[in-house]
């Protein structure tokens, strides 16, 4: 449903679209024959405006089509409501710097030849009610397969990224008639093995609210005829069009996003064979261009080969505090810039960014605002938060507008900032000039996280609750270090991250160098070598496409 290819194209809203963009960077990178699908989003997802009393104000996110995209001449029709809605391609190629291009194909349906409700349908990423979101599902799925077929490529496999995409396995049924001619009752009729063998499908998040799920009276009405109803109950569940569940019924190959994420998937739906393949992020795309000079120095093909990055821990540390330094100078900048916040390069800068809703715990540093400021009185820290809540996600408003109270309450005494409208742009300064990357998500419902990498391979240090990708990455006070204890329950995490600043990181910080910049080392040595999408992709190519 969402790839962030740049920033200036909005067609992704945060982690999701992230990681599809890295996922076609590498795919580029590698040279791998892929071709992807995503909505147009003519109009975005959110930009985010924040009023006088730290309120979220949504905008509509609208960016021209035309700058990056040509239109092609095919076009193709799906059925919606018993009418024909028509999707035109249109073709961005994504060009790595060595050279090897990828194709994106972005559907819109803003077309004269449509109904004009209809020519809404690509426009608003997660926008509108449940009809509009099957509508876009529609159009994602079975509009996606006719539009390759129409353009001529010859698909061996596809890979479903979340269950958004899952009505294109639905529509490949419809190609696969079961080889004998009359099934048993209550059987499938179609050949569902030889469907399996051609998609995969990766699961993206154990958040409930993540798995789209259709009442079979409005799906019947939107659908049609596309599937016998007794066939689309027997993939996708016998109350509700589950898409996670058609998806998962449908693919040979399934996997979750990290080892623990895999484990939680498992417990959801059990029944099924559900793999783990860890998330990475494209190192080039995330590395700050100080880093990246440094890299080159010892390591000319790191972009390519980011397994290189273990030799980051020969870099000088004059070499590394430098190059951090600048990116630290251009981060401050910008929140200056953005808020009139004043922030000093000798104090510690720890970060906060993410989608803000319940979760993720924005709030969890705010539990003993008494705490809190002992700790800045004794060891100075500043503090810049960003993050967009999805526009019907009232709990995720109220959180951003909690953080601005805390704000006004400790103004004078912690330097913080909150910087509107989180994106691809800003997360690259946030996630390479701050010192310490916070995460305080609810286990397990983070089901990887990616920005902690982006952090790790710019020297940030991670200060992270052991859920998703950290479990895996965490060695205590080498690559960083765990809030909490996985066995512990999770009232104690807020003491649990006061003790950690106060008795480990800030007096690391303060006192003792050698060893914060040691960490800054093995962070981008230990980590940045293993989770990156080229790695990702390597493994998703040998173990899932040609498998
Ligand atoms: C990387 C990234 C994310 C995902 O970060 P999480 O760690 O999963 O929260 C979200 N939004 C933007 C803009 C990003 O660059």
């Amino acid at each position: 449903m969402e790839i962030a290819l740049r920033p200036e194209m909005h067609t992704y809203s945060g982690g999701l679209g992230v990681l599809a963009g890295d996922t076609v960077r590498s795919s580029a990178d590698l040279e791998l024959p892929m071709v992807f699908l995503t909505l147009a989003s003519r109009e975005g997802y959110l930009r985010q405006e924040i009023d006088s009393n730290g309120r979220q104000i949504d905008h509509a996110d609208p960016w021209n089509l035309e700058d990056w995209a040509t239109p092609l001449d095919a076009m193709v029709a799906v059925r919606i409501e018993g009418r024909a809605v028509w999707v035109r391609p249109w073709l961005h190629v994504l060009t790595c710097p060595i050279g090897h291009a990828i194709p994106v194909l972005l559907l819109d349906t803003r077309l004269d030849h449509n109904d004009p409700a209809d020519r809404e349908i690509t426009d608003r990423l997660y926008g509108g009610d449940e009809a509009y979101r099957l509508k876009q599902e529609i159009v994602l799925g079975v509009g996606g397969m006719r539009v390759l077929h129409a353009l001529g490529f010859d698909v061996e496999t596809y890979h479903l990224n979340e269950g958004h995409a899952a009505l294109l396995a639905a529509a490949l049924l419809r190609e696969h008639p079961h080889p004998s001619d009359r099934p048993r009752d209550g059987a499938l009729s179609y050949d569902a093995d030889r469907v399996r063998e051609r998609c995969i499908f990766t699961t993206h998040t154990p958040v409930e609210a993540g798995h789209d799920r259709f009442d079979y009276e409005k799906a019947g009405r939107l659908l049609s005829d596309f599937l016998p109803l007794d066939q689309m109950k027997l993939l996708a569940g016998p109350d509700r069009l589950n898409m996670t569940r058609l998806a998962l019924n449908l693919s040979g190959y399934v996997n979750g996003v990290a080892i623990r994420h895999a484990e939680t998937t498992r417990r959801m739906f059990p029944g099924y064979g559900i793999r783990a393949v860890t998330n990475g992020v494209h190192a080039p795309t995330w590395v700050h261009p100080t880093f990246a000079q440094l890299f080159q120095g010892f390591a000319p093909d790191w972009g390519h080969d980011p397994e290189a990055l273990s030799g980051a821990d020969q870099l000088s540390d004059n070499a590394i505090w430098s190059a951090h330094q600048k990116a630290k100078d251009e981060l401050l900048a910008e929140v200056q810039l953005l808020t009139g916040a004043a922030m000093r390069p000798d104090i510690p800068l720890l970060a906060f960014a993410r989608r803000m809703t319940g979760y993720k715990r924005p709030d969890l540093l705010f539990t003993d605002i008494e705490r809190l400021r002992a700790i800045s009185r004794g060891q100075p820290f500043q503090l810049v938060m960003a993050g967009k809540a999805h526009p019907r996600d009232e709990g995720g408003k109220a959180l951003i507008a909690e953080i601005h109270a805390h704000m006004r309450t400790l103004s004078g005494e912690i330097p913080m900032a909150f910087l509107p409208n989180y994106d691809m742009a800003l997360a690259k300064k946030l996630v390479a000039g701050a010192d310490v990357w916070l995460n305080t998500p609810l286990p397990p419902y983070e089901a990887s996280g990616t920005s902690g990498m982006k952090a790790a391979l710019n020297g940030v240090l991670n200060l992270s609750i052991l859920d998703g990708w950290w479990i895996e990455a965490w060695v205590e006070g080498v690559t960083g270090w765990a809030i909490g204890h996985d066995d512990q329950r999770h009232e104690g995490d807020a003491q649990n991250l006061y003790d950690k600043l106060e008795r480990t990181v800030l007096p690391l910080y303060y006192t003792d160098r050698a060893r914060w910049l040691r960490m800054m080392k093995d962070s981008i040595s230990k980590i940045g070598p293993r989770f990156n999408s080229q790695s990702m992709m390597r493994r998703y190519a040998s173990e899932a496409y040609l498998r």
